[in-house]
């Protein structure tokens, strides 16, 4: 049975810092002297069908119509202080963030998880009724009771990020149990079911950075960030970790050695599981659609140590800078960037740009190819820095002279040595050592050429010089000279070319 709230309620406790929506509806609960939960609901929210654990609750204008005049409360103060929202808004699209407002002004806030890629990210799993030891001492000194925040409820928060000390987790089959009720750390079974979280020593460093940076971001109430701001945000802070070169591209290796080097992805915590496979980075630094948890935004943030705080002032320093928002790198252009002032900027940038480096590495060379290409193309033409000219680079004359030299040098060795082998253009530049220099520039190498055509041994030249090498060598041995033998020795077969049988005759004859 729903009904809508009419008149507001009679008193309602204060907000407690960072205190969870569920606390102060149990610690309303309380006072009220209600003897059921579900009358409390009913008096808060108009409807007893509702689990006030939700970190993004339904019925809120009922909420809002319930408080009393003294604590009267706008329904965005209340979404900002009462909710989880301030959480994941930062890393929603405007579209989500808005389709989350509605939801829970509406009587029913179910699918909004599904809407903003909760459910998908398979993060937030454990339940969220976690305390620290120290903060309920403290709570109670100051306030009177212990009370649930909203801190340590975030996924991934293990730590206290005001004391440093592991968390207590009250036993989920219990808290599952007690879904419908209304209940604080100071009740006499949450004690009894609850137990620290175990954790390895190696991790807590992080962890508590985690969980600062958690905390962080839920009270700074940052807006919609949008993605290539957030990407280039991290690119940025990745570029001084190493991971993205000077000319913007990104070093897979140092990438995924740091990422199997942080300590998280030894964490068995079931929420921080994605740390183990580091495509989500990537996913990060290159363009995406996907919405992505803010665990991992803080994650990674922790990882390129920097914070929500570096964050949002990176944000308010683009909003300064000429009133536009300039993305220094390529990325989905919003409609309200294409205004003259974005375009000034822009062009400003990629002229002093050019005068150092080449144009297509500018940073918005694809933004100004796309947006403003007729002024791309003159700047270019006008201001960009000449190409190196390679003429006149090598000293091809010198070069010529030394490989010329060379040649000569080697065909006089193998002249003198290598009766096997015919001296051939190829064996010539080849033995300088730079035959495919030689053949690729030949016309610039003409002294080379013309000692390699002057010094190549032709096909009769070599045999008639196999023959006489092979009749010394068997004059020597003392041996007679006979025709088949000396013409098996050099592998030779009738007919033979003129030239070579008069030099066989001569030396047959002994001359
Ligand atoms: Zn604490």
């Amino acid at each position: 049975m729903e009904t809508i709230t009419s008149h507001p309620l009679p008193f309602f406790p204060t907000l407690l810092p960072d205190e969870s929506l569920h606390s102060l509806i149990s610690r309303f609960h309380r006072l009220s002297g209600n003897p059921r939960e579900r009358q409390t609901l009913q008096d808060v929210f108009g409807t007893h069908a509702l689990v006030a654990t939700a970190s993004l609750p339904s019925h809120l204008p009922n909420l809002c119509a319930a408080l009393p005049v003294n604590a009267a409360q706008s329904l965005d103060e209340l979404i900002d202080q009462w909710t989880l929202l301030p959480y994941f808004r930062p890393f929603l699209r405007p579209e989500q963030t808005t389709a989350c407002l509605q939801a829970m002004t509406s009587h029913s806030a179910g699918g909004t998880k599904i809407g903003i890629g909760l459910v998908a990210s398979r993060i937030g799993g454990r339940n969220v009724f976690r305390y620290c030891d120290q903060c309920c001492i403290e709570d109670e000194m100051r306030y009177g009771s212990p009370y649930w925040h909203r801190a340590h409820s975030l996924p991934g928060v293990l730590l206290c990020h005001l004391h440093g000390r592991l968390l207590a987790e009250v036993r989920a089959d219990l808290v599952e149990l007690r879904r419908h009720n209304l209940f604080l750390p100071s009740d006499s079974w949450v004690e009894t079911a609850s137990s620290i979280l175990p954790m390895r020593e190696t991790l807590c460093d992080d962890l508590f950075e985690l969980a600062k940076a958690s905390a962080d971001l839920l009270a700074m109430q940052l807006p919609p960030t949008p993605r290539s701001v957030l990407r280039s945000f991290y690119r940025e802070q990745a570029a001084r970790q190493g991971w993205i070169d000077r000319n913007g591209r990104i070093e897979h290796a140092a990438v995924t050695h740091a990422a199997n080097c942080f300590s998280l992805a030894q964490s068995a915590e079931l929420d921080l599981a994605f740390c183990q496979i580091p495509d989500w980075i990537f996913r990060h630094l290159y363009k995406h659609r996907t919405t992505m948890h803010p665990l991992k935004h803080l994650v990674l943030m922790i990882m390129l140590q920097t914070s929500p705080r570096a964050l949002q002032a990176y944000c308010e320093n683009l909003d300064k800078s000429a009133n536009v928002r300039i993305l220094p790198y390529h990325g989905i252009t919003p409609e309200n960037e294409l205004s003259s002032a974005s375009c000034n900027a822009r062009r400003q940038r990629f002229v002093e740009q050019i005068s150092s480096i080449p144009a297509r590495r500018a940073y918005d060379y694809m933004w100004l190819y796309k947006h403003d290409r007729q002024w791309l193309r003159e700047t270019i033409s006008r201001c960009a820095k000449p190409r190196a000219t390679v003429r006149n680079k090598v000293a091809w004359h010198v070069r010529d002279r030394e490989y010329a030299e060379q040649v000569r040098h080697h065909a006089a060795l193998l002249y003198a040595s290598d009766v096997r082998t015919r001296v051939s253009a190829a064996q010539l530049a080849r033995a300088t050592g730079r035959k495919p220099l030689i053949e690729k520039f030949s016309a610039k190498l003409p002294l080379t050429i013309q000692a390699i055509q002057a010094l190549e041994e032709t096909v009769d030249a070599y045999q008639c010089r196999r023959l006489q090498a092979i009749a010394k060598a068997s004059r020597a041995k003392g041996e007679p000279l006979v025709r088949w033998r000396l013409l098996r020795t050099a592998g030779l077969t009738c007919p033979l070319a003129p030239q070579v049988e008069k030099l066989l005759a001569a030396l047959l004859q002994g001359r």
